[in-house]
């Protein structure tokens, strides 16, 4: 792949079956949070390559990227299994799903999209912007940083179902740029619920993660 090989800084747990890779940041290289790169290495003698969005809240020296392990992937245990010092290759950012600075955020996540909503929701409050994350998942992860962007201020809603009543209700009353991160089937159910809540989706900056896992 085109890309430039960069160091592993850190593989940190951030719950069942997830990582943050902490990555060198390339020389040039300028990644707003909600950005994806594409992270390459040669798994079993074959070069595999994927995408990752950035989790962390800026990419100055060092970025972040969180990992959905899928045991049966080819790309994701292997990332995983990295320590501090091994190399990948990363090209990129790609993607215009990014914070611009907006006063305000709604971020809707499914899944590894609440990889980009943590990092999107920590560079809002660090720029004094309001934030609302909406995270689904069966089994939550980064539930520290979570936890922390609630005390700072954000509105946090954690649920298995975006359409449940209560999440209707914090969307319907939360205010600023909408984005949505997650796999196709999420993408359609944050959709709907947006819908179902009143809000105009017409210019969420949304980012698919291809379709979701069998
Ligand atoms: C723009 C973008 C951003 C993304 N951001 C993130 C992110 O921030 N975090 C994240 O975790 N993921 C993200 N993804 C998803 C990520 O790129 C990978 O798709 C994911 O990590 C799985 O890769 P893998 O190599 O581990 O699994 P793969 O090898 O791709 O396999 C995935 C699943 O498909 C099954 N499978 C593979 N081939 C076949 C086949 N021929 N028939 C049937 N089943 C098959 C495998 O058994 C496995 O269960 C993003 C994707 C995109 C497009």
């Amino acid at each position: 792949m085109d890309g430039t090989e960069v160091a592993v800084r850190a593989v940190e747990s951030v719950g069942p079956d997830a990582v943050a890779l902490v990555l060198e940041a390339p020389a040039t290289f300028e990644a707003r949070p909600g950005q994806f790169v594409q992270v390459g290495a040669t798994v079993g003698g074959e070069q595999v390559t994927r995408h990752y969005t950035l989790s962390s809240p800026d990419a100055e020296e060092t970025f972040e990227v969180t990992v959905e392990v899928d045991p049966e992937g080819s790309l994701s245990p292997y990332l995983a299994d990295l320590e501090s010092g091994d190399t990948v290759a990363v090209a990129g950012p790609f993607g215009d799903a990014y914070y611009e600075g907006e006063d305000g955020v709604v971020v809707l996540a499914g899944g590894p999209g609440v990889g980009p909503a943590v990092g999107i929701g920590e560079r809002a409050l660090d720029e004094n912007a309001s934030a609302t994350v909406v995270y689904e998942d069966d089994a939550p992860i980064h539930e520290e940083r979570l936890t922390a962007l609630a005390d700072a201020g954000a509105t946090v809603a954690i649920t298995d179902d975006v359409s449940d009543e209560n999440v209707l209700e914090v969307l319907a009353d939360a205010q600023g740029q909408l984005f949505v991160y997650g796999f196709a089937d999420f993408l359609d159910r944050a959709t709907a619920a947006l819908d179902a809540a009143g809000v105009d989706a017409g210019d969420a900056k949304t980012e698919s993660f291809g379709p979701a896992p069998e």
